[in-house]
């Protein structure tokens, strides 16, 4: 075999490039690349059967193409277009670009399953098995449900209750056919097995409200229960609670040990010998009544961040053997000024802590904001961070209707004709207890409605007493201050009236967020006068406009021009 030819004999003579069959590079004439165009549109119509007829193409050879060795339009630039085709001639009618769709949504409609697209794409993760799984296929559900993690080897997310064998065939049990979750909501397909961690490790969520956020932490909370030795009561009157949830208002509280009990009841069924016990307390009831519950021995332990100070420095229970401690709605109290408490609460546990192993922390949020960030820094150890963002069975089917309506005389009149378009349970927000009182009289008078008031001056019993007769159909209406605005899960509520704005913006999405809840339509209605602070009518006026899900909102025509409201976007924008 001869020595391959150098470079500078590649390069060389004429007459060896001849003789090797090569041809001398050379630059072609203007006139003699235009010379070429005609026979290369040919090549390629003949290449690509989808051409257009009619279509006229200018292939541009690049400046150093030989003329001779050229056999495919790889460079084609289409300097001029006519679109004189037919309609029918269009190869690219009804096409249609998987690319930009989500391909897992694709998969999920059968009609469009086919064959081509499960031979690229395997079978989806709904039809593989737990072993079959891809990294990809986590990935994939992972977007499905709109799960986004970070903090590194977080958990995957549940398929479904049993599979993992976490939950344990009786919780699943009671899960799905005593209280009729079929499946678990993105956030407690997340949650549960990144709580559940062997490591304890610590978890924070972010889900907005209505996601279902509360079993995401008892089902943990229980299934870590299951597995460990269970307590005689003895046992548990001296060790305390397994698992304190802090909540940030009494009716939160509550909330969160009624969802529990009702789990526990039915777990309590099978268990009488180990029945589980949940007890919430809060401000407003006696320390008697609180020591006569923790007396019984408790498991779950429910509270609001003062009441746990309370009973914590006057020893009424002990502490140390909580290995789960729980911060839900932490936005909330943060709101509401309890960081100071949480840091006192997190300082007692620490020094009262007797658990063998690590005690876990576990927070949830609707909503980040840099002082989460900064309590979760705080508070939480190399936590696992999981967000859910709103899907679109989880946006709120909220239609708003904002009134122009002056006195409270009128404002009645106007309720009166509501109620009979809508079905009860119904809210009445009010700012003022005056106005409460007030309106509660009125029904009474005119009216055969029942009514319950629930405000901030009212005894906890009360408080409890009015959430109860509007839960339970006893009532229709209920009259309620900010008190009842956020978190609380009143099922079926049609329709919330905004009697009296409130003060800050904030708790007017609050408000309206107790009907349209879990996936059901609602409508909020709010009467708005001439003299409201025109930031609020501002911001109603702009959340109104951009979250109309239903497409049918209303906003008075009359307090636009009043409050000026779109007449300066324009210069806004050019600003
Ligand atoms: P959040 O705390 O996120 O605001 P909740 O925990 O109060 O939400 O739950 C909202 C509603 O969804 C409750 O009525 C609850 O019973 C219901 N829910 C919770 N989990 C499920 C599930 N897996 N399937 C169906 N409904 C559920
Ligand atoms: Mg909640």
């Amino acid at each position: 075999m001869g020595r391959p030819p150098s470079l500078n004999e590649l390069l060389g003579s004429k007459s060896r490039i001849k003789k090797d069959g090569l041809v001398k590079p050379k630059f072609l004439s203007k006139s003699e690349r235009e010379k070429l165009v005609e026979p290369l549109i040919t090549v390629h119509d003949q290449q690509d059967s989808r051409s257009r007829p009619g279509k006229r193409e200018v292939v541009e050879l690049s400046e150093d193409e030989d003329r001779q060795d050229y056999v495919k339009p790889t460079v084609v630039k289409r300097t001029k277009f006519n679109f004189d085709w037919n309609e029918d001639s269009d190869t690219l009618a009804g096409y249609e670009p998987i690319v930009n769709q989500r391909l897992s949504s694709l998969l999920r409609n059968e009609q469009r399953k086919s064959a081509l697209e499960l031979t690229y794409m395997g079978k989806p993760w709904q039809e593989k098995t737990l072993e079959e799984m891809t990294d990809r296929d986590w990935r994939i559900l992972k977007e499905d449900f709109e799960i986004t993690t970070k903090g590194g080897s977080v958990e995957n997310p549940l398929r479904n209750w049993h599979e993992l064998g976490i939950l344990g065939k009786e919780l699943e049990n009671i899960l799905v056919k005593r209280l009729g979750y079929k499946e678990p909501t993105p956030i407690q397909r997340i949650a549960i097995p990144n709580i559940c961690r062997k490591d304890k490790r610590d978890f924070l969520g972010i889900a907005s409200t209505g996601s279902g956020k509360t079993l995401a932490f008892l089902i943990p909370i229980m299934t870590r229960m299951n597995n460990s030795q269970p307590r005689p009561i003895a046992v548990k009157t001296l060790e305390g609670p397994k698992a304190v949830i802090l909540a940030p208002t009494r009716e939160l509280a509550q909330q969160i040990q009624e969802e529990a009990k009702k789990m526990i009841d039915c777990w309590n069924l099978q268990h009488p010998q180990h029945a589980y016990q949940v007890v919430s307390i809060v401000g407003g009831h006696s320390l008697e009544e609180i020591t006569f519950h923790l007396s019984k021995g408790i498991d779950i332990l429910v509270a609001t961040p003062g009441r746990l100070i309370d009973s914590l420095e006057n020893h009424l229970f002990s502490a140390k053997q909580v290995e789960t401690l729980v911060l839900d709605e932490a936005d909330r109290m943060i709101d509401l000024g309890f960081e100071e408490q949480l840091t006192k609460i997190l300082n007692i546990l620490e020094a009262s802590s007797e658990v063998t192993t690590r005690r876990q922390t576990v927070m949830f949020t609707a909503t980040m904001s840099p002082s989460i960030e900064r309590i979760a820094n705080g508070y939480l150890h190399k936590p696992a961070y999981a967000t859910v963002r709103g899907t679109e069975a989880s946006v709120p089917q909220i239609r708003q209707i904002i009134y122009h309506i002056l006195t409270d005389e009128q404002r009645f009149q106007k309720v009166k004709a509501l109620l009979s378009e809508y079905s009860p349970p119904i809210i009445i927000f009010i700012t003022y207890k005056k106005t409460a009182d007030w309106l509660a009289q009125k029904f009474y008078q005119e009216t055969s409605v029942k009514v319950t008031v629930l405000h901030g001056s009212k005894s906890q019993e009360q408080r409890e007493h009015s959430l109860q007769l509007l839960r339970t159909g006893k009532v229709q209406v209920m009259i309620a201050s900010n008190v009842a605005a956020r978190g609380l899960d009143i099922p079926n509520v049609s329709l919330v009236i905004n009697f009296q704005v409130p003060k800050q913006f904030e708790d007017y999405v609050h408000r309206i967020g107790r009907t349209g809840r879990a996936g059901s339509k609602g409508t909020a209605v709010s009467f708005l006068s001439d003299e409201e602070n025109p930031e609020i009518v501002k911001a109603i006026w702009k959340y109104s406009r951009d979250n109309d899900p239903t497409n049918s909102n209303e906003f008075d025509y009359s307090l636009k021009t009043l409050y000026k409201l779109g007449q300066n976007e324009m210069n806004e924008i050019i600003l």
